[in-house]
């Protein structure tokens, strides 16, 4: 790439050095010389803050780690603008969020990039968000993290010697399921241990293995407030990339998990020694073993 095409800035958060294309500059100048990393509207307040009265909607999000991760945009942004009308819209109002803008004359309008399942509203001045990229800086300048609060009470004593695993079955996505010699891997570790098996999840590929007498079988019986109670009360919740692992985190549970495409979508957590993170190849699962054992003082 010739150097006479390239300009750079220094980012106004991290400060590293930033090379772009001479004709995206002015994109970047605009915005505040931020890095893409960095360029984070919450975090920086990077929009007109807590107008008196206003109305500012959110767009939803569906699936359960994205509302998990959504709870920091949530806190931050009901900090810095205790003034306004906040809507945090539900799923089913993403068809509606224009008309919903029109009848309660809403002066502000942030669509996550989660919200895929419902086309952005035309002609509106609306403002996109990364929920990743918003946490993370969140969580990095202003130690604002995914909290969730609830707790509903178990209809069982969780004892010593207890975690809970999400292997997760999804036959659309085949490599991010936990596969059968993974899971006895996992369980030949666990001896002594009592294994909660969570998640909504119809059938894994190995329904023999789970009448295992260490295993209780949970799926489907909890709700998300009593899977709160049981992450935050065992000693570690472990499983692959899944919703699970972000409301685990979010609830004091100690992850480690695996499968992981890229880290950004690890558990966003406070202590780092909380969220435990590896990818999907062979040596992440032996490093997930490995740290599973240092956890749970099994070496
Ligand atoms: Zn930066």
């Amino acid at each position: 790439m010739e150097q006479t095409n390239m300009d750079s800035f220094i980012c106004a958060s991290c400060k590293k050095e930033v090379h772009v294309q001479a004709n995206n500059y002015q994109t970047y100048a605009a915005r505040g010389f931020y890095c893409n990393d960095c360029y984070a509207i919450f975090a920086n307040k990077l929009y007109e803050v807590n107008i008196p009265g206003a109305v500012t909607i959110f767009s939803p999000a569906s699936a359960l780690g994205d509302r998990v991760i959504y709870t920091a945009i949530h806190d931050a942004y009901m900090v810095d603008n205790p003034d306004e009308n906040v809507l945090w819209l539900e799923m089913p109002q993403a068809m509606d969020v224009a008309e919903i803008a029109r009848q309660t004359n809403a002066k502000k309008i942030f669509w996550a990039d989660v919200t895929n399942f419902a086309p952005i509203p035309k002609n509106l001045d609306i403002v996109q968000f990364s929920i990743i990229r918003e946490a993370r800086n969140l969580g990095k300048l202003r130690g604002i993290f995914p909290k969730v609060e609830n707790r509903a009470d178990l209809d069982f004593e969780v004892p010593k010697k207890s975690v809970m695993l999400h292997a997760r079955h999804c036959a659309k996505l085949d490599w991010k399921n936990m596969h059968h010699g993974e899971f006895i891997s996992i369980l030949n570790l666990l001896k002594g241990f009592t294994v909660y098996i969570v998640g909504n999840d119809e059938k894994y590929g190995f329904e023999d293995e789970i009448k295992d007498p260490q295993i209780v079988d949970l799926r489907k019986k909890l709700t998300i407030d009593q899977i709160c109670t049981l992450a935050e009360n065992v000693d570690a919740c472990l499983g692959v990339d899944s919703g699970i692992q972000h409301l685990a985190g979010a609830a004091n549970g100690k992850v480690i998990a695996y499968k992981y495409k890229n880290e950004h979508w690890m558990p966003i957590v406070a202590d780092p020694q909380m969220a435990q993170a590896f990818g999907d190849k062979a040596v992440d699962f032996y490093n997930f073993l490995v740290a599973t054992k240092k956890t749970l003082h099994l070496l």
